[in-house]
């Protein structure tokens, strides 16, 4: 049993199962609140304290966003920085990490169907499997994306192959300001952008999806992870800058420039250009924030060309 001593408006979990070092509190609301270091939730592995929240319904949500607050899905888009936080973070957990796939008769067909809830917090990847077990098409192009439901809806992740947008029924946003909840034409969505302002919280989805078969779902998500060949293994944030675009509107392969430019292999402290595509920054094992800022800043200065940075810098 929970041993819960009272402090202000939390309370202090003594069980044996906390250890000092990320002491747990239980918030008013039964929200769970913990200083932890950000590596731990970041592809990147790197990233000092914050005060982390993880949340499960509408009521722990209203009580965080009542001071500033930053919104954590996968952490795959994020450097954070080395001195932490001073923002609570917010993770989504509880009702918003729950799936129900099942179809709405209502609004299905025989050869569609839109599902029940599916949790903004809810990983990417298991979800895609999950789904191409049912043999339910229509996401499958953004297998590989390591990322939340919520945050790929956000940045509308995708490939080549398919995009977040591309298997959406409808979505609840939750902010200060409320709850709404909006289908994708009243969003002003485009490529990689949802429209949705930043921290309004994308607390879960229903899926648009069509029937197809789990052998032709996994045929698709195999033709778009070939793609992914020649990416690095090592931790890592994905793609460090944006392809730049030429006067003719035409795009410069950013790590074809870096390879260029003899960036591959560029070292400071622990993070390196990766040998594998020079687009990508890995972390060899306890690298920093500022060792990875660093290696931004040579990228920017060896190549003649503005650059716009892919992932998002924290604070
Ligand atoms: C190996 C690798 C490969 C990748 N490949 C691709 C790719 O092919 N295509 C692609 O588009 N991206 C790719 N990415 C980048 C990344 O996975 C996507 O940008 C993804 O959408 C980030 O989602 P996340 O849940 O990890 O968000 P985070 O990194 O945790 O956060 C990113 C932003 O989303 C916001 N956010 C997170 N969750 C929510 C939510 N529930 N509601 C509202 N806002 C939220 C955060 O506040 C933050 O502003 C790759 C990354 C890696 C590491």
């Amino acid at each position: 049993m929970e041993d819960r001593a009272r402090t202000g408006g939390c309370a202090v979990l003594s069980s044996a199962a906390h250890s000092a070092a990320s002491q747990s509190v239980v918030s008013s609301t039964g929200a769970r609140v913990e200083r932890q270091p950000l590596s731990r939730y970041t592809t990147l592995g790197v990233g000092g304290e914050a005060e982390v929240w993880t949340v499960g319904n509408h009521a722990q949500l209203a009580e965080v966003m009542g001071a500033p607050y930053r919104i954590l899905g996968g952490g795959s888009n994020l450097v954070v920085a080395d001195e932490g936080l001073s923002e609570r973070v917010i993770r989504l957990g509880g009702q918003f990490a729950a799936i129900d796939l099942n179809a709405d008769p209502a609004l299905s067909t025989l050869g569609q169907l839109v599902t029940g809830w599916v949790g903004g917090g809810v990983p990417l990847p298991g979800l895609l499997r999950k789904l191409q077990r049912l043999g339910y098409s229509n996401l499958e192009g953004t297998v590989g994306i390591p990322a939340q439901l919520g945050g790929a809806i956000w940045m509308n992740a995708g490939t080549r192959f398919g995009e977040a947008f591309g298997g959406l029924h409808s979505l609840e946003i939750v902010s200060p300001q409320g709850t709404r909840t909006v289908t994708p034409d009243e969003l002003p969505w485009s490529y990689r952008d949802s429209g949705i302002p930043r921290n309004h919280i994308v607390t879960r989805a229903r899926l648009k999806l069509r029937r197809s078969s789990p052998e032709a779902v996994q045929e698709r998500m195999d033709a778009a992870d070939i793609a992914r060949k020649g990416q690095p293994k090592n931790r890592t944030p994905g793609c460090a800058f944006k392809n730049p675009a030429l006067a003719d509107g035409k795009r410069l392969g950013a790590g074809k420039l870096f390879d260029e430019a003899g960036l591959k292999g560029s070292r400071v402290g622990n993070a390196m250009i990766a040998l594998e595509h020079a687009n990508f920054i890995v972390n060899l094992g306890g690298a920093t924030a500022a060792d990875v800022h660093a290696l931004l800043g040579l990228m920017r200065e060896r190549v003649g060309v503005a650059l716009e940075l892919e992932y998002e810098l924290w604070p």
